[in-house]
């Protein structure tokens, strides 16, 4: 692999100059309606106008644009899309994670302890931590992020939270319905929720979630946050049958959700429920990595007919990873996918769990946010664990 060069001294992108980018060894369009497995495409090129993909094709075939980009023979692929993580917190919480590995359980009853912190902290300590964590993210290669409150559990404190991650993405959820606070009763807490409390969120957040598990709420309580949530204009996703089997997965699909996620303990029906509805499943491999718990049956679901999409779940506490090659390599590793199959779900699949059309994919028309790794194939994501194989990443037609 050669290093690559720009060719020609014009800007790379811009308000309508378009960038060829040539010689990429294998090009991942993650488009599945194409003639190749997900699109893929060796010896290839791309070409980017306005900060979108206008062609794809072969290196022989590319049409003319105003300047280009050589990627030295090294494979191509759309951006990740983490359509899962929890940023906007303070503290930390790796003596929970030593005991876990000592053999504690994991309960979420460790979410009031971040709880605390984020109440304590700052607006400019809270915005840098976020700050910090999606640069990192997008240093590994993620282009769009899903950020999360739910540590902060006051109608004041999840307003900051969601005002903050508003400053980073679009795609910010109220998880007001995280984890009942010390000195509330749940039905009191559902009440705060489902009133001042989404009020105050709803205008910074596009989506609303709850954590439908035992020891947080239980299905009825989740609907009527998610009900309540759609009366204030937001859409909903659901934290589900993370830490056992339960409802969660049922009620996503009953309420039209267009992802459920965690789903690591289902039963055939709710496998079933999700084939015939079309909820996405959303996998987080790093929970049951930093858990120590059985992973998901992606190869199950697969096989199944569902859509999977894989996302971080980036967090204090139970996965404190942003890194979605890691989660790459674990679905490869753990959970029976192929690499094609675990990359398309960490970019389309996020995309689609996310209702979003216009990344996640490098065809036609979509934004040319995309990865530049330092080696021939995405295979390597899983070949490769853990070497940092990014070595570029665009965002809207343009290096980072
Ligand atoms: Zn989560």
């Amino acid at each position: 692999m050669t290093v690559p060069t720009e060719s020609t001294s014009g800007p790379i992108s811009g308000s309508g100059a378009s960038v060829a980018v040539t010689n990429i060894g294998e090009l991942f369009t993650g488009d599945l309606l194409a003639d190749t497995p997900y699109g893929v495409i060796s010896d290839a090129a791309l070409v980017i106008e306005g900060g979108h993909v206008a062609w794809t094709g072969p290196r022989a075939r590319c049409p003319a644009a105003d300047t280009s980009y050589d990627a030295g023979g090294r494979a191509v692929l759309p951006g990740f899309v983490d359509s899962h993580s929890h940023l906007v917190f303070a503290g930390e919480r790796s003596g929970e994670f030593a005991a876990r590995m000592a053999g504690a359980a994991y309960s979420a009853g460790g979410i009031r302890s971040t709880v605390a912190a984020t109440r304590a902290a700052s607006d400019e300590q809270l915005h840098a931590r976020v700050a910090g964590l999606v640069g990192e993210m997008i240093r590994q290669g993620t282009t769009t992020v899903e950020i999360k409150s739910g540590y902060g559990l006051t109608a004041h404190d999840e307003q900051r939270s969601l005002a903050i991650a508003r400053q980073f993405t679009d795609e910010t959820t109220f998880l007001g319905a995280h984890v009942v606070p010390d000195g509330i009763a749940v039905e009191d807490y559902v009440e705060l929720v489902t009133g001042p409390m989404l009020a105050a969120a709803a205008p910074y957040a596009r989506w609303i979630d709850a954590f439908c598990e035992v020891g947080a709420f239980d299905a009825d309580q989740a609907r009527r946050v998610l009900e309540a949530g759609a009366a204030a204009g937001l859409r909903g996703r659901l934290h589900a049958n993370q830490l056992g089997p339960g409802p969660g997965v049922q009620l996503g699909v009953e309420l039209g959700l267009l992802a459920v996620e965690h789903c690591t303990h289902l039963t055939a029906a709710d496998v079933a429920a999700l084939r015939d509805s079309g909820t996405i499943a959303t996998l987080l491999p790093g929970v049951e990595f930093s858990t120590r718990q059985p992973y998901p049956d992606a190869r199950g679901l697969l096989d199944g007919g569902v859509r999977i999409a894989l996302a971080s779940d980036c967090n204090p506490g139970s996965c404190f990873t942003s890194s979605m090659p890691l989660c790459v390599a674990l679905a490869v590793r753990e959970m029976g996918m192929t690499p094609a199959e675990a990359v398309s779900a960490a970019t389309l699949g996020g995309a689609d769990a996310l209702g979003r059309i216009d990344v996640g994919a490098l065809v036609p028309g979509r934004r040319a946010d995309l990865v530049i790794l330092d080696a021939p194939s995405h295979s390597y994501l899983a070949y490769r664990p853990g070497v940092p194989l990014v070595a570029s990443v665009w965002r809207s037609g343009r290096p980072t």
